[in-house]
């Protein structure tokens, strides 16, 4: 999307509380990019999703708190995304959808310490950190949310975790402030972080000095190791299921003969079962109905239920 385009296409004037005069009165003044009625699709890394009523890139922070008031004084709901741990019902997202692609200055503090904008991609930062010969983000080689994201999933793999990395995290409240919240100060879970209402505008991630050739050498080991083992090829939100208690949901899945079900063109990754793939056309009911299917049959055979790392949002 062009920054800065008003490409102002049909909304549907009515929906639950708000009306498309609210729609233009929450991105008024608004300076970074707009548009209406956006296939959201093409912002996931399923590329599966309906249309946002609309869709916006704030060009700041500023942008954001702007947003975020007038959007709170019309009533019209926001989401933010970065797109890789996403199902976007087939029936898009009513209200407005922020990405903060725009947000992407990383900069280096003393004491070995880097701030990244929201919208940094965590494979860009871990590229800075590397070249800064800073250690410390190793684990997360290969997750391709951005940074804000990976701190609300606490997003981790077999190496670590963000709640390993997070020194505090820069926030635009639901009164459109800025607020900085020591990592201290957030509760984090297996797959979650328990951070006040708002949107994750920065971050700060505690690394230390290292020598950047080993650095490099982890990193690459680590994206060999998911290139062998993870179906990159093909659209997916990564992992559909949070690992159950001392288990592994891809094991589960893959001992109930599971590899391979398919759902039109949602599939169950041959190469790993945790993973459900776009095969071409996928549609989010689709994927939905993949997910009851493996659902079922797990708390059939194995009695255990598999609950969802994958976030489903939207309407269907
Ligand atoms: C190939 C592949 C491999 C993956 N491997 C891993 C892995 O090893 N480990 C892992 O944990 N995950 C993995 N993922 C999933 C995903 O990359 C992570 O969950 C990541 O943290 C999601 O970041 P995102 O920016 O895409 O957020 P999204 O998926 O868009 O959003 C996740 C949640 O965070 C919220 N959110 C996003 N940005 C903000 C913000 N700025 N402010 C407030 N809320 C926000 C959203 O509203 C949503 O509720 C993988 C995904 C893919 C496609």
């Amino acid at each position: 999307m062009k920054r800065g385009s008003r490409r102002v296409a049909t909304v549907a004037k009515v929906h639950g509380q708000f009306t498309k005069t609210d729609l233009l009165a929450a991105v008024a003044g608004f300076r970074g990019g707009v548009s209406f009625q956006a296939p959201l699709r093409v912002y996931t890394s399923f590329r599966i999703g309906g249309p946002a009523d609309v869709l916006v890139e704030p060009a700041d922070t500023e942008d954001v708190c702007l947003l975020v008031r007038q959007a709170r004084a019309r009533k019209v709901p926001f989401f933010v995304l970065g797109g890789t741990n996403l199902l976007i019902r087939d029936g898009g997202i009513r209200g407005i959808v922020m990405n903060l692609a725009g947000l992407r200055k990383i900069r280096e503090e003393p004491d070995s310490v880097l701030y990244a904008e929201g919208g940094v991609g965590m494979p860009t930062l871990i590229g800075y950190a590397i070249r800064h010969s800073l250690a410390g983000l190793e684990w997360a080689a290969g997750i391709p949310g951005t940074v804000a994201g990976c701190v609300v999933m606490n997003a981790g793999t077999k190496l670590g975790e963000m709640k390993d990395s997070v020194k505090a995290v820069r926030m635009v409240n639901m009164k459109g402030q800025v607020v900085d919240v020591p990592a201290a100060q957030v509760k984090f879970e297996y797959r979650r972080a328990l951070l006040p209402p708002g949107v994750v505008v920065g971050v700060w991630v505690q690394l230390r000095q290292g020598i950047r050739s080993e650095i490099e050498r982890v990193v690459k080991d680590y994206l060999h190791y998911r290139r062998d083992t993870q179906p990159l090829a093909l659209p997916s939100a990564g992992c559909v299921f949070k690992n159950p208690p001392s288990d592994s949901a891809g094991r589960l899945i893959e001992a109930a003969g599971l590899k391979g079900a398919r759902v039109g063109d949602a599939e169950v990754s041959m190469k790993h079962a945790n993973f459900m793939v776009n095969r071409g056309q996928a549609r989010a009911a689709d994927v939905t109905a993949l997910i009851g299917k493996v659902r079922s049959a797990i708390r059939r055979r194995a009695g255990v239920r598999l609950d969802l790392e994958l976030k489903i949002v939207g309407k269907t």
